[in-house]
């Protein structure tokens, strides 16, 4: 299987770069394509140098035709695209990186994958972590930033691959098949992709769909979506429930439970929120599964700050806690955020203008004392902090707003950057933004801080 075939591969990106790598070396013929002309010069020419042809910057009408057997498709690329189109048109078999690299992967290998609409990151790490602490052989891929057929290489027999899966990726999977599969939850975002929602809920359900009853499907049993869409599935179904107690993992006592044993307090977790306390119980759900003792999946807990830039703590700096949720570019993130904390808040926001409505959160400001904001979109933020007599400071840039933040505040304050912006006013991108927000906060751990 993939050698001496011809195949052609829609889009470079990563995936598409260590796919055309992989297959290069397995023998086949690659033709790579990608309108984008702008690409790492080191692996084109790596890619050339294995014998990949490279076409960029325009897809010629005749580049495809029906001597090639597969098609490989980026995840991002439109599920119309012209050559996709004409792929089925020719009977090219169109897949992507995803199901090519579980077609070569060995079978003695425990796969587990996990989609949802949100909190796929988050879980997959978890449950990454989790397994590494406890001493077995696990590997770390997907949608989270490593193409799996970059580690097809480095997999041995009995090792765990971790993998986070988009929709992007499911809508080509034909015969992938996690031993684990997990469904955090649903709803109606994200879905410009894959036209509707509807569309979207049948390709996301394909995480399951060759699934036996000796799979295991782990799902948020509160989600109507979730359990609407899995009704038919064949795996073996448990559940989590951030809501009832039930069989399964469920939060009782302030304390997560797995059936009837208390695994952990909340109070002894570093994640904030019920949304990480779900994903916190999707991946005990996991860990349980595979036999991981109590012991890892508590270390894991106590020490997990969360996944960079998604409410992740930073530090305490003389009594005040910073947290970094950069990834917020919305309101919708910034209400999660927000309902995590029972403390005092003082609140950074702002940036790209992009006419959304603060009022929203409205309703999630009742622990905020303070809003200090900046960037394009300020004038708005203070006209909505002072219609809602929340003291507010106004600033031009987030390192400004950091040391206002600072030097307001008291000891036991949140100080929390969840600027429900884009970035792009000022930064290239949300990471770079919640980096910079980090180093403020490291430059305020001076010997003054004592005397606050
Ligand atoms: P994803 O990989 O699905 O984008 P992440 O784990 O990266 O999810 O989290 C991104 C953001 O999604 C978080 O900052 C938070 O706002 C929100 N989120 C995370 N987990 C959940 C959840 N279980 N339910 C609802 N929202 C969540």
């Amino acid at each position: 299987m993939f050698e001496k075939e011809k195949i052609f591969i829609l889009g470079m990106a990563r995936s598409g770069y260590e796919a055309s790598k992989l297959l290069a070396k397995r023998g086949n013929q690659i033709v790579l394509n990608d309108l984008q002309t702008e690409q790492d010069l080191e692996k084109i020419k790596e890619l050339k140098d294995l014998g990949v042809e490279i076409i960029l910057g325009s897809h010629p009408d005749d580049l495809l035709d029906d001597t090639f057997k597969y098609l490989i498709k980026n995840p991002g690329i439109p599920i119309d695209h012209k050559y996709v189109l004409k792929a089925k048109e020719l009977g090219i078999e169109v897949i992507n990186e995803v199901e090519m690299a579980y077609r070569l992967m060995p079978k003695d290998v425990t796969l587990i994958a996990i989609t949802g609409t949100n909190g796929k990151t988050t879980t997959t790490s978890l449950i990454y972590e989790m397994i590494k602490e406890s001493g077995k052989r696990v590997h770390l891929t997907g949608n989270i930033g490593y193409p799996l057929c970059s580690f097809l290489e480095k997999i041995q027999k009995d090792d765990i691959v971790v993998m986070e899966i988009s929709c992007q990726q499911l809508e080509n999977v034909k015969e992938f098949k996690p031993h684990i599969a997990v469904m955090t939850n649903l709803s109606e975002a994200h879905i410009d992709f894959l036209k509707s929602y509807d569309n979207y809920k049948r390709v996301k359900v394909k995480i399951f769909q060759n699934q036996t009853k000796d799979d295991i499907a782990v799902l948020n049993i509160e989600n109507d979506d979730v359990i609407n869409v899995t009704k038919d599935v064949k795996s073996t179904v448990k559940y989590f429930s951030s809501k009832n107690i039930i069989n399964g993992c469920y939060i009782k006592d302030d304390a997560i439970f797995y059936y009837d044993e208390e695994i952990i307090k909340l109070n002894d977790i570093k994640l904030v929120g019920m949304h990480n306390y779900e994903n916190i119980m999707a991946s005990i759900m996991v860990a349980k599964e595979l036999g991981i003792d109590n012991s890892s999946i508590v270390k894991v807990l106590q020490d997990f700050i969360g996944v960079e830039h998604r409410l992740e703590y930073v530090k305490e700096v003389a009594g005040r806690i910073f947290y970094n949720d950069s990834k917020a570019t919305n309101i919708k993130s910034t209400q999660i955020a927000l309902s995590s904390f029972d403390k005092p808040i003082i609140l950074l926001l702002g940036g790209m203008e992009r006419g959304q409505d603060f009022y929203l959160l409205k309703d999630y400001m009742l622990h905020v004392k303070m809003v200090v904001c900046y960037g394009e979109n300020k004038a708005r933020i203070e006209k909505f902090a002072n219609d809602l007599m929340i003291e507010v400071i106004v600033t031009d840039t987030l390192r400004e707003a950091v040391d206002e933040a600072y030097r307001n505040s008291e000891k036991g304050d949140i100080i929390l950057l969840s600027p429900a912006s884009a970035s792009w006013d000022q930064y290239k991108c949300f990471e770079d933004r919640g980096c910079e927000y980090k180093e403020c906060i490291n430059k305020l751990g001076g010997e003054n801080n004592e005397n606050k």
